[in-house]
């Protein structure tokens, strides 16, 4: 029986067997038994499948893994402890120095640093590009070295939508994968496989845990790419890894060979894991995914429309109204509607938009996004506090910009916030 993503959110991953807990148990173990040392062995040559050492795998991670895996309708998953770690893998696993890949200008700031700074100076190169450039102009940036495409389904803070079918097309006619971090929308509104994606990565920290309470991450491999038919450009999946006796990912594993690799080499000598206690909460959140992102979407539909039509207010930046940029986009891509984040800025710019903040009374000031909790964030203050106005701009932030991530309150109560912030500023 194929049931329906609802269902998956409740039923996927743990599946107890007679006699066994009904929700998921928490692994607190850093170890695992074996009646004999060469059981043992085995697992350490990837051999035999089983846990040992929960740097590498823990029943509870696994759980949740299997579940977001079945959410995406990808082949095999991780969890790892952040979705820093998750975006750091992803490409780390099939870039090595030397490479190069694609990603858009638009994603959030911690992976554009990530990239831009932290990736040179492990000789990886990252280009970034302009997400709405037309096909031609964007093949232009391939080069002979590069091994992947990057882009987020919606981005954050500017919420933009990804064009799947335009970069997946420019990916795949350059023999590289594309990797997306679906992050904003959740499997629930988007599932990047369905549109060519062929790697999804999540900061769980957002909507899947949702209650703001762990941080963690997960990568998705959809099983599709091809690394054999693009065996010379991904050597570390192609060709024997000394460190497991000569084993060959991509010939060994199929559709898991990416994990598997993942999981052997990155997790084994990185160790970004996700603690079970973390997992387990995820998945608490993931039970409920479905409901609190059709909340978290119709409440900040009410609230952009609102925004809208207030003559305070500037401008408003949400996919899903009919005057965005990008309303055609999120129609095709996103038709149950794109996630809880907007932005917006007031009349009178910085300083106004500041004072409007602090009047604020339900919604809170934290630096945090996607959660149960209305909550919103002044990039010019605060994440990006040390640009001046005209780097704000060249970075495509708005001085006065305001990140509202609306929660899953009653809606009428979020507006009255706004409203009675806005008549005192
Ligand atoms: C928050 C976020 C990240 C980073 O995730 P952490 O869990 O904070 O490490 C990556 N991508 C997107 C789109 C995010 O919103």
């Amino acid at each position: 029986m194929k049931s329906k993503i609802e269902t998956k959110c409740i039923h996927e991953g743990w599946k107890p067997e007679k006699g066994a807990a009904r929700q998921l148990p928490i692994y607190q173990s850093t170890t695992f038994k074996y009646d004999t040392s060469d059981e043992m062995g085995k697992l350490f040559d990837l051999e035999a499948e089983g846990y040992f050492y929960t740097r590498l795998q823990n029943p509870t991670n696994d759980a949740v893994a299997a579940k977001i895996c079945a959410l995406e309708g990808g082949a095999a998953a991780m969890l790892t402890s952040s979705g820093q770690a998750a975006n750091f893998y992803a490409l780390f696993n099939i870039c090595e120095a030397g490479d190069h890949f694609i990603a858009s200008s638009a994603i959030y700031g911690g992976t554009f640093n990530l990239f831009g700074v932290t990736m040179k100076k492990m000789g990886i190169e990252c280009t970034f590009v302009d997400q709405d450039l037309p096909e031609e102009e964007l093949a232009k940036y391939f080069k002979p070295n590069t091994k992947a495409v990057f882009g987020e389904t919606i981005t954050n803070p500017t919420v933009s939508v990804f064009d799947f079918e335009k970069f997946a097309r420019l990916a795949h006619s350059h023999g590289v994968p594309l990797i997306v971090d679906n992050t904003f929308a959740t499997p629930i509104n988007c599932r990047p496989f369905e549109w060519g994606a062929d790697i999804v990565t999540h900061s769980t920290t957002k909507y899947m845990d949702g209650h703001g309470v762990g941080v963690g991450g997960c990568i998705v491999d959809s099983g599709n790419f091809d690394w054999m038919a693009q065996a010379e450009k991904f050597p570390g999946l192609t060709t024997p890894d000394d460190s497991y006796h000569g084993i060959i990912y991509a010939e060994r594993f199929g559709k898991g060979a990416y994990i598997t690799k993942a999981t052997a080499q990155l997790m084994r000598d990185f160790g970004a894991i996700q603690s079970p206690q973390n997992a387990f909460y995820l998945n608490v959140g993931l039970e409920t995914l479905h409901l609190r992102m059709r909340q978290h979407c119709e409440n900040a539909l009410a609230v952009a429309k609102f925004l809208e039509g207030n003559d305070d207010v500037a401008w408003v930046n949400y996919p899903d109204l009919e005057s965005n940029p990008y309303n055609a986009l999120a129609k095709k891509y996103l038709p149950k509607g794109s996630c809880g984040v907007l932005s917006f800025g007031i009349k009178g710019g910085r300083e106004r938009s500041i004072q409007f903040m602090d009047k604020l009374k339900l919604a809170s000031i934290v630096t945090h996004v996607a959660d149960s909790k209305t909550c919103l964030l002044h990039p010019a203050s605060h994440t990006h506090r040390q640009l001046t106005d005209e780097q704000l701009r060249a970075a495509g932030i708005a001085p006065d910009l305001i990140r509202l991530s609306v929660g899953i309150e009653n809606a009428e109560d979020i507006i009255d916030d706004l409203k009675q912030a806005l008549a005192q500023v």
